[in-house]
């Protein structure tokens, strides 16, 4: 597995190239964006860490150069921009994954893990899970014919609920995810936000999606 780092901080690329080879990774690094997109667009990579603040070339330049040439290519942001419009722009311009410094390496770890086994079947840009489909470039979530209204923070908590189907996500994660808040103990605002995604996304439907793992967080599949 062969991974590509963009990131001009030479602290954080020496100690994610560490952590990752010692994962059993192949680790390129470019540190700066136009190496990044040059060896991005020119070789194969299986996941790319892409910052967003580069010199020469920024992040969200990169990522619509790779869409378009290798539509199929895994790309996880990580970065110290924060607020849902970042995250939110982030996967529409076609993110896989977004994580915000500073961060746990054994999260990120799990992040890529989940991203290398995400089948190839699952595009991208569109999520299906039952009769759930959500158009993350358009910005559109349906249940069957029955379009979602759904506000911009309620649509990123689905997005990233729909991308890891069946993973049960802590409070803390959904929280510092969608928010980029740290809440430790409040972590209540993730259930007042959980239940007004299910009035819209559950409720009027028979089937239900979004579930309760007593204790853990979270989850979103098809029962
Ligand atoms: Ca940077």
């Amino acid at each position: 597995m062969r991974i590509l780092i963009v990131e001009d901080e030479s602290k954080t690329a020496a100690y994610l190239n560490k952590g990752l080879s010692e994962s059993g990774f192949l680790v390129d690094i470019a540190s700066n964006g136009e190496d990044g997109l040059f060896l991005a667009t020119n070789y194969h990579y299986d996941l790319i860490i892409l910052d967003i603040m580069l010199p020469k070339i920024d992040g969200w330049t990169i990522i619509k150069d790779i869409r378009r040439l290798h539509p199929d290519a895994r790309v996880l942001f990580l970065t110290a921009r924060d607020g849902v419009e970042d995250k939110v722009k982030g996967l529409e311009l076609g993110a896989d994954d977004y994580l915000v410094k500073p961060f746990a390496f054994s999260e990120l770890l799990a992040r890529i893990r989940s991203l290398l086994r995400r089948g190839s079947t699952q595009s991208s840009d569109n999520l299906t899970i039952s009769d759930l489909t959500i158009d993350i470039i358009k910005h559109k979530a349906t249940r069957g014919s029955i379009r979602l209204n759904l506000t911009p923070k309620e649509f990123a908590l689905l997005v990233m609920l729909a991308q890891r189907t069946g993973e049960v996500l802590s409070r803390t994660l959904i929280a510092e995810s969608v928010w980029d808040i740290n809440f430790d103990s409040d972590t209540n605002v993730v259930d007042v936000a959980i239940r007004r995604l299910r009035q819209k996304v559950d409720d009027p439907f028979e089937k239900k999606l979004i579930h309760t793992v007593r204790g853990m967080g979270y989850v979103l599949e098809e029962r």
